[in-house]
């Protein structure tokens, strides 16, 4: 068992009053960890820590943390496997999940030390002869990073990487439940030297650590990653000292089959979108929509795929499908379920709870529910579990205002080999993100982000400086 601390100006150290939380494994219930419960206090020193170290940092060259951030990333890559193995237990993810998240984290280091060197400034034509207007872009300051469970290192690299690497310090707190994998990170970011203070994190009340940093005058940006109910809180709170704000908050995506799809690759995608990390994530695919003429054939393909998946703790050679993360994920699966069956959905596999010998009673059997209609809650809530929820449809226009009649706006997918039909229907998707035939689309170097209810701001590719650099311009007499 691990006994992990908090890391505040380059230092572990404990809850003043000693107070500590347990980490469980959501497969078996073992305690993998203990950290600490901090509060305020806590919350104050690591943005003392944070506001502190920002100008000897920001005064470094791009390239001197860029090499930093590019070690961390590297030293990811280095521990791939005990990290994976850590990341696995808390959150409870297939092992070659968590080995993928380990890459993919360590991709958003790399892009970000690569990225902070080319955030350039411009000089604009004055209005007079004698005058001449420079526009520099700096680091916004301290930055406030709250991140979710269900990607406990990948959330992660992809705020600290863009922050540091445009000269910003910052506070983490990571996800109660999953706080192991981030204080790892830190381990490794004080080997790679990253210098004390730069990179800091607390775990504990999310309320009372959250509180603070909102409401502390050093604090210049929160990057948030969550649910769109929590997101819109700390916005409240955000306002009182005017934060800039990255949310990336829920999605509900739509996932289209149209009648010329390649049926065989569609169905492979949707089983990969649904079924990572037992469908906790927030681009997966919610509502499934096919077209009338190939529904059947679409249907029947995904469920006897989705039957033959294997579950189990995700460090067992073979998972495919892990637990979910904690009973109330569970509850909400199965009320979900019953809300569709009761309204008349048709269950084509799975359906409940899977009982595995000697584990927990997270693990819910892949699920396919046909015959969805509006009224259902899978429709509106976001249900955050190994289920397909399929709609059949008569027309394009049909799926796509079905696809855009929801307040969220994170991912969306469709399957076509209509070249025109697949400009035609990207355009119109009102979503961050779009898979055309492609339900994987996240990547380091493509500006990851939401629209409407999912939020703003964007994680990846040029674009990300954006977020964590402001403008500042000179206007200079000569
Ligand atoms: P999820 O549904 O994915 O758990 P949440 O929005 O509940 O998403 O949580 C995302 C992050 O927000 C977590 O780190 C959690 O601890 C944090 N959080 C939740 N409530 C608050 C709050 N009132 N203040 C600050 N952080 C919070």
């Amino acid at each position: 068992m691990l006994h992990m601390n908090n890391l505040i100006a380059g230092e572990w150290v404990a809850a003043a009053d000693g107070a500590v939380m347990e980490v469980t494994d959501p497969a078996t219930d073992e305690v993998v960890g203990v950290v600490p419960r901090s509060g305020p206090a806590e919350a104050r020193a690591a943005v003392a820590a944070a506001h502190g170290a920002w100008p000897a940092w920001r005064e470094r060259t791009a390239a001197d943390r860029g090499a930093v951030i590019r070690r961390l990333g590297d030293l990811m890559l280095r521990d791939q496997d005990r990290l994976a193995r850590l990341l696995t237990r808390e959150q409870g993810k297939p092992l070659a999940e968590a080995v993928g998240e380990i890459s993919y984290a360590a991709s958003y280091l790399h892009w970000a030390a690569e990225e902070g060197k080319r955030v350039y400034g411009d000089i604009i034509p004055a209005s007079a002869p004698n005058k001449r207007i420079l526009v520099l872009r700096q680091p916004v300051g301290v930055v406030a990073i709250i991140t979710p469970w269900n990607f406990p290192a990948a959330m992660i690299a992809r705020k600290i990487g863009p922050a540091l690497a445009a000269g910003c310090t910052a506070v983490v707190k990571p996800a109660e439940v999953t706080p192991l994998s981030a204080l790892a990170m830190g381990e490794l970011a004080i080997e790679a030297g990253i210098p004390p203070g730069v990179l800091n994190i607390i775990t504990g009340d999310p309320e009372a650590i959250g509180e603070q940093l909102l409401s502390h005058p050093s604090v210049r940006k929160l990057s948030f990653t969550g649910s769109t109910k929590v997101g819109r809180l700390l916005m409240r709170k955000a306002a009182t000292n005017l934060l800039r704000l990255s949310m990336e908050l829920g999605g509900h995506a739509p996932f289209i089959v149209f009648e010329d799809a390649d049926i065989d690759a569609a169905v492979a995608a949707a089983l990969a979108n649904k079924l990572r990390n037992a469908g906790q994530t927030c681009i997966c695919a919610n509502r499934v929509y096919v077209h009338a003429h190939v529904h059947d054939e679409f249907v029947a393909k995904l469920a006897a795929a989705m039957s033959a998946l294997r579950l189990g703790p995700g460090l067992q050679p073979g998972t495919q499908v892990g637990p979910l993360i904690n009973d109330a994920a569970v509850a909400k699966v199965e009320e979900h379920v019953q809300d569709a069956l009761d309204r008349g959905g048709r269950l084509r596999t799975g359906g409940a709870r899977a009982r595995l010998d000697g584990l927990s009673a997270r693990f819910f059997q892949p699920t396919l529910i046909e015959n969805v209609r509006p009224d259902m809650k899978f429709h509106s809530e976001e249900t955050f579990g190994p289920v397909a929820p399929v709609r059949a449809f008569e027309s394009e226009e049909e799926a796509l205002r079905w696809a855009n009649d929801s307040p969220y706006g994170l991912a969306s997918y469709f399957f076509t080999r209509d070249a025109s039909r697949l400009m035609r229907v990207a355009e119109a998707l009102e979503f961050g993100i779009v898979g055309a035939n492609d339900a994987a689309p996240s990547t380091a170097q493509a500006p990851f982000g939401g629209v409407k209810h999912s939020g703003f701001g964007r994680e990846g590719g040029r674009y990300v400086m954006d977020d964590y650099t402001q403008l500042k311009y000179v206007a200079w007499s000569l």
